[in-house]
C-alpha cells in the first residue's frame, strides 16, 4: 500500500537562526526511514508524467522504486544512467516547475519529493557506494570542451564513455562552472562539485585549468592539435549593470563577483587573503536566485541588515519559491515595488546609500510579466555600505569575437541547430548558458548531452 500523506515527508533543515551566520549546508537530507517513507508516496504511474518533466528523462518512479525496497546503490545507478550530477540536481534542480511539477501525486497534495529522493540516492552512494573502476576502451578520436561547467562537464562525460580521448579547457583555477563560483556552499557544498568532477577524471577525462580560451588558444588552433570536433560550453557570465549614477563607487559588485570571491576564492575564511570589504548594510538588487544567494551569503558575512530591491511584486520573482522563504526566515528583508534610481558615495568614492523609487504594476510586457512604472516623487534612501546587482547575466563575447564563422544572436548568445546543438561553424557545437542565456544547470546538462550525441555521429560520419 503507498503511503497516501498529502504532505511530503519533511527534510531536516538548520534553524534559520543557527544557519544564517555559517556556510554548512542548510538542509540535511534524509535518513534513510525518511527516505522509504518518502518513496512510498510514488504510485508507480504507467504513464510516468514525471518523466517527461525532466529535461534528462531520469528513470523516476524505477530509482523510487529501489528505494522503497532498500536497494539504495541500484536506486543511484537508474539515476546515473541519465544524469552525470545527481547529487547536484538533487540539490538545486527546479523541481517544482520540472518532475514535480508533473507527478499525480501533486494534484491533491504535495508531489512526491523527487528531488529530496535523488539527493538521498546520491549521498547515500557518496557515503557508502564503491567507485567500479570502469575500462573504457578509446576509439583515437579527440574532442576539446571549452568549459567546465554543467554544459561541458555532461558532454565530456556522455564522450568519454564512447571512448573518445576527451579534453576540458576551463578558464578559471578551478572546474564545475557556477556550481563552483556561484551557488554558495550552504546550499551546495563545493566538496559533492569536487566528487562528481572527480568520478568524470575516472573516466579518462583530462582538465586543463587557468586556460582561458580565445586568448590562449584559439577554435582554429584546437583543430590544427587534431581536435576533431569543439563543444563551447563558456556559460553566461558576463553581469548586467543598470546604468544609473554611482555603480562604480568602491563597494557595489555584480553579484558574479561577490559570490565568486566568497565562494571559489573563499572570502569568508580567514586563513584566505582574498579582499572583501565586511558588509554591515546591504542591498542586492534582483529577484531571482542568484539575488537570493547574494542576500543570504551577505548574512553569514556578518551582515546586520540585508534588503532585496526588487521593481516588481513577489509573484513575478523569477527565484525559486524554496529560495525566497529560506532568505525571509533567515531575515532578508524585502523592498518589493522597488527600483533603484542612484547610488550615492562619501567623499572617498564609498557607497554611503542607495537611492529607490517606488512602483506600480501597469499592463503585461513581451515577458507577459506586468511592467512596472515608476511612481513620481516616491524616492526613498537606504543607508548601505554594500550594493550587489544581480540582474542578469549574459554570454561573454571573447569566445564568440575570436571565432570565425561563429554566428551569435542579438543577446550575444550562439546560435545552435535546437536538434544537434552544432552552430553555424563545422565541427563546432554549444548548449548551456552560452546558447540559452543564463538559465538553469539540468537544461544545460541536456543540451551537453545532445551535443555529445551529435558530436559522435559527426565524427563517425567522416571516417
Ligand atoms: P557555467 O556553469 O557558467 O560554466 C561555464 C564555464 O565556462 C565556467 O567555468 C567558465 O569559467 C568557463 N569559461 C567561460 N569562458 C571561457 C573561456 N573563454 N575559456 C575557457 N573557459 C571559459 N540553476 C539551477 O538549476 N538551480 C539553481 O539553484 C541555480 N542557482 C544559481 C545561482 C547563481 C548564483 C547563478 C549564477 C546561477 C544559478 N543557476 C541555477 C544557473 C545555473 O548555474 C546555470 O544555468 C548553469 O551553471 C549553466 O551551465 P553552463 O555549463 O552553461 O555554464
Ligand atoms: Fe511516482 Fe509522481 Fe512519477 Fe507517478 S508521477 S510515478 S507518483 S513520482
Amino acid at each position: 500500500m503507498p503511503n497516501m500523506n498529502p504532505k511530503k515527508t519533511p527534510i531536516p533543515e538548520q534553524e534559520p537562526n543557527v544557519r544564517n551566520k555559517n556556510f554548512d549546508e542548510v538542509a540535511l537530507g534524509y535518513t534513510e526511514a525518511m527516505a522509504k517513507e518518502e518513496a512510498e508516496r510514488c504510485l508507480h504511474c504507467k504513464n510516468q508524467p514525471c518523466v517527461s518533466g525532466c529535461p534528462v528523462s531520469v528513470h523516476i518512479p524505477d530509482f523510487i522504486q529501489c528505494v522503497v525496497k532498500g536497494n539504495m546503490e541500484d536506486a543511484y545507478k537508474t539515476i546515473k544512467l541519465t544524469n552525470s550530477l545527481p547529487a547536484v540536481c538533487g540539490r538545486v534542480c527546479p523541481q517544482e516547475n520540472q518532475c514535480e511539477q508533473k507527478c499525480v501525486r501533486g494534484i491533491k497534495g504535495e508531489p512526491v519529493g523527487i528531488g529530496r529522493l535523488e539527493r538521498f540516492a546520491a549521498d547515500w552512494h557518496m557515503k557508502n557506494g564503491k567507485e567500479e573502476k570502469v575500462q573504457i576502451e578509446k576509439n583515437g578520436h579527440k574532442v576539446a570542451v571549452i568549459g567546465a561547467g554543467p554544459a561541458g562537464l555532461t558532454c565530456a562525460g556522455d564522450l568519454a564513455a564512447l571512448g573518445y580521448s576527451v579534453t576540458i579547457f576551463e578558464a578559471l583555477h578551478a572546474a564545475g562552472g557556477v556550481l563552483m563560483y556561484g551557488i554558495p556552499q550552504f546550499r551546495l557544498p563545493k566538496e559533492i562539485v569536487q566528487k562528481e568532477i572527480n568520478a568524470l577524471k575516472q573516466k579518462g577525462v583530462e582538465i586543463k585549468t587557468d586556460m582561458v580560451m580565445g586568448k590562449v588558444l584559439s577554435v582554429d588552433e584546437l583543430f590544427n592539435m587534431g581536435f576533431e570536433a569543439v563543444f563551447i560550453g563558456t556559460g553566461a557570465g558576463l553581469p548586467s549593470f543598470m546604468n544609473i549614477p554611482g555603480e562604480s563607487l568602491i563597494g557595489v559588485y555584480s553579484a558574479n563577483e561577490f559570490l565568486t570571491r566568497i565562494n571559489l576564492m573563499k572570502a569568508y575564511r580567514p586563513e584566505y587573503d582574498t579582499p572583501m570589504i565586511q558588509p554591515k548594510h546591504v542591498v542586492v538588487v534582483g529577484g531571482g536566485n542568484v539575488a537570493m544567494d547574494a542576500a543570504r551569503t551577505s548574512l553569514r558575512l556578518g551582515a546586520e541588515e540585508v534588503h532585496i530591491v526588487y521593481r516588481r511584486a513577489e509573484e513575478q520573482m523569477p527565484a525559486r519559491r524554496e529560495e525566497v522563504h529560506h532568505a525571509k526566515e533567515e531575515g532578508v528583508e524585502f523592498n518589493l515595488l522597488c527600483n533603484p534610481a542612484a547610488i550615492h558615495g562619501d567623499e572617498n568614492g564609498k557607497v554611503q546609500s542607495i537611492e529607490c523609487i517606488r512602483m506600480k504594476l501597469g499592463e503585461p510586457d513581451d515577458s507577459g510579466r506586468r511592467r512596472p512604472i515608476p511612481i513620481e516623487g516616491s524616492n526613498f534612501k537606504i543607508s548601505v555600505d554594500c550594493v550587489v546587482m544581480a540582474i542578469g547575466n549574459s554570454p561573454n563575447p571573447l569566445l564568440r569575437s575570436t571565432t570565425k564563422g561563429l554566428e551569435a544572436n542579438r543577446r550575444g548568445c550562439i546560435v545552435v541547430d535546437e536538434d544537434t546543438m552544432q552552430t553555424s561553424r563545422e565541427g563546432v557545437y554549444a548548449a548551456g548558458d552560452a546558447v540559452s542565456g543564463a538559465a538553469t544547470v539540468i537544461l544545460a546538462m541536456g543540451g551537453g548531452k545532445k551535443a555529445a550525441h551529435s558530436i559522435d555521429q559527426y565524427i563517425r560520419s567522416k571516417h
